[in-house]
C-alpha cells in the first residue's frame, strides 16, 4: 500500500467552509493528526485513528505523520484555516528537510483552506482590498524585537495589517505594546476589526477607531485587522477603496 500525508486546512470553523477536496481526503485517510481542538472537527469512523496532540509538539507531530505514510499510512495532519499560514506545513516540510532521506520522496500534499484572515474580513466587508500584510504577535518562535520592527516598517508603508494570534494568557502583555506602536506611528482614528471566532455560534465582531482599540478586546481566538489610512467605515461594513495614492 502507498502511504501518503495531506496537510490539510479544516477552515475557520463552518464546516461549510472545508473544501471538497479536504472531505475527500478525510475520507481516505487511515489516520489524522493535528492540535486536540482541530482533530476534536473530525467524526470518528472505523479505520480511521485519531491522533490529537499538544500544540506545542509541531515538530514531533509532523515526524509522527511522516513515519506513518512511510509505512503505508494515509494520513491528514490538520490545522484550522489554512495549513500553510502560521501552521502545519511548514513544520512537515522542516521535518523532511532535517529527516531520513527517504522522506523527500514521500506522497506529500498540502490542501488549502479558508484561513482566519480572509474568513474574518469577509464577515466585515472588504477591509483587504488594496494592499494588506499579515503577521503573527505570538513571539513563541520568533523574538519581540522582530513583531516590533515589522509593525512598524508595515504602518509606514501604509497596509492594512492582519494580526494573528494577537493575546493570550502566557501573554498578556504583547498586544498593548502592539497597540502602542500601532498609535504612534498611525496618528489616526483608522477603523479596527476584532473578528472573534468567525463562522462558528460564538463568532462575535466589533469595529472601533484605533484610539479606543483596548488590550483586552482580543484574545486567541480573535483576528484583528487594523485598516490602512484609507480604510473607511459605510453602513454596517468595513472596506478599504481599491485605489490608493
Ligand atoms: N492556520 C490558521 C491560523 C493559525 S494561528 C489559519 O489559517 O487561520 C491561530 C490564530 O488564528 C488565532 O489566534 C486567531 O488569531 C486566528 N483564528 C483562527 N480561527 C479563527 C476564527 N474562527 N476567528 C477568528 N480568528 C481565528
Amino acid at each position: 500500500m502507498n502511504g501518503w500525508v495531506a496537510i490539510a486546512g479544516l477552515g475557520p470553523g463552518d464546516d461549510r467552509l472545508v473544501t471538497p477536496q479536504v472531505s475527500d481526503a478525510l475520507a481516505r485517510a487511515t489516520d489524522v493528526i493535528g492540535y486536540i481542538p482541530y482533530v476534536a472537527r473530525i467524526a470518528p469512523r472505523d479505520g480511521l485513528t485519531l491522533h490529537p496532540s499538544d500544540n506545542r509538539v509541531e515538530l514531533d507531530r509532523a515526524g509522527h505523520a511522516l513515519r506513518l505514510a512511510q509505512a503505508g499510512a494515509r494520513v491528514v495532519v490538520v490545522s484550522s484555516g489554512d495549513p500553510g499560514v502560521f501552521a502545519m506545513a511548514s513544520a512537515v516540510f522542516e521535518a523532511i528537510e532535517s529527516g531520513p532521506p527517504e522522506w523527500r520522496n514521500l506522497d506529500v500534499r498540502v490542501l488549502p483552506g479558508i484561513t482566519a484572515m480572509l474568513a474574518a474580513a469577509a464577515r466585515a466587508g472588504a477591509p483587504l482590498g488594496h494592499d494588506f500584510c499579515a503577521i503573527n504577535l505570538s513571539d513563541n518562535l520568533k523574538p519581540w524585537e522582530l513583531i516590533e520592527r515589522r509593525l512598524r516598517l508595515a504602518a509606514q508603508a501604509d497596509f492594512a495589517m492582519a494580526f494573528y494570534n494577537p493575546r493570550s494568557k502566557s501573554r498578556p502583555d504583547g498586544f498593548a505594546r502592539a497597540l502602542d506602536i500601532l498609535r504612534h506611528e498611525c496618528a489616526d482614528a483608522r477603523p479596527v476589526l476584532f473578528a472573534r471566532a468567525v463562522t462558528t455560534p460564538d463568532e462575535n465582531l466589533r469595529i472601533v477607531p484605533l484610539t479606543e482599540a483596548r488590550p483586552e478586546m482580543a484574545d486567541m481566538r480573535t483576528m484583528v485587522i487594523v485598516g490602512s489610512s484609507q480604510t473607511r467605515v459605510v453602513g454596517p461594513w468595513l472596506y478599504t477603496p481599491r485605489s490608493a495614492g
